[in-house]
């Protein structure tokens, strides 16, 4: 993964973005989330972070300081129809953009869905 030598948390405490409880509405999970939001925030990949622990099903810790809480209701509101504004902010398949999100040119058929198409 290119995009992490450019992280903002390359330096940081690594625990800091895996809090020692699984309970999102903790107090603990809370802090922790305080913690990194000013390191997310300014982070240069936290678009390509956010992306890759959606595409790689991440069940633990805060990546682009979202919760595995907020990351099963960003795949349930895809699924829905609904991309996520950050996630899913770039020209997208339209075929495809919902469940596996690959790039393409805007209002285009990814490569992907270009050699299924007869
Ligand atoms: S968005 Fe946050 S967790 Fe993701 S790489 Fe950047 S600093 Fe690290």
């Amino acid at each position: 993964m290119r995009w992490q030598t450019r992280a903002a948390c390359r330096d940081a405490d690594p625990e800091l973005f895996f809090p020692p409880s699984e309970d999102d509405t903790s107090t603990i999970v809370a802090r922790h989330r305080m913690a990194v939001a000013p390191i997310c925030q300014g982070c240069p990949v936290a678009t390509e972070c956010l992306r890759w622990a959606l595409d790689t099903g991440q069940d633990y810790g805060l990546w682009a300081a979202t919760t595995p809480t907020d990351r099963r209701a960003i795949r349930r509101a895809r699924l829905a129809g609904v991309p996520d504004p950050v996630a899913d902010s770039d020209p997208m398949c339209p075929a495809c953009s919902l469940l596996f999100a690959l790039p393409a040119v805007d209002g285009e058929l990814c490569p992907t869905c270009r050699e299924r198409t007869p």
